[in-house]
């Protein structure tokens, strides 16, 4: 596990009680509010108070799809976290990438802080001991249990070491 991951893994040892992850709930004992906006060429940004102890994440409204929505305002719960002396961020579009493809280590943290998050190693590893293996409506069945995408679920578990179908 990466040290965002890890920090990831203790914000939900902490807070994720059951899932899916309340993320509301979770901004608000962080200081953070969510802000939908209208916006073009962003997914997501961070924005942070002065003093650094409070901010807004801004999510772009048009986001049809709430697993991707989730996922934004969890990457940038990702950035506030890891990230304390960042006062503005914004995530065009192509930045949040759910295979670290991309980009930047800052980017790369966030995205693993934001899978940590959403999908708990714990919580996770605790399902598969009930299900055994992941075919493909087990896959789907995580995925909406957890509100991420079958995609997002796919490499999740991929990425802990655990086979999926596709
Ligand atoms: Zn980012």
């Amino acid at each position: 596990m990466t040290p965002a991951a890890q920090l990831a893994n203790c914000v939900a040892a902490k807070f994720v009680k059951a899932d899916p992850l309340d993320l509301v709930a979770l901004c608000h004992e962080l200081g953070l509010r969510i802000r939908e906006v209208s916006a073009k060429g962003f997914d997501g940004a961070l924005i942070r108070s002065k003093a650094g102890q409070k901010g807004i994440v801004a999510v772009k409204a048009s986001i049809r799809e709430a697993s991707r929505k989730r996922f934004t305002i969890a990457h940038e719960i990702g950035h506030f976290i890891l990230h304390k002396g960042m006062s503005l961020h914004v995530d065009q579009d192509f930045r949040i990438n759910l295979r670290d493809g991309s980009t930047n280590d800052e980017e790369i943290d966030a995205n693993a802080f934001a899978a940590e998050l959403l999908m708990p190693t714990d919580f996770i590893g605790r399902d598969m001991q009930k299900t055994g293996g992941v075919g493909q409506q087990a896959l789907e069945r995580l995925a909406r249990r957890y509100q991420v995408s079958a995609r997002a679920m796919e490499i999740r578990l991929t990425n802990l070491g655990l086979k999926t179908p596709l």
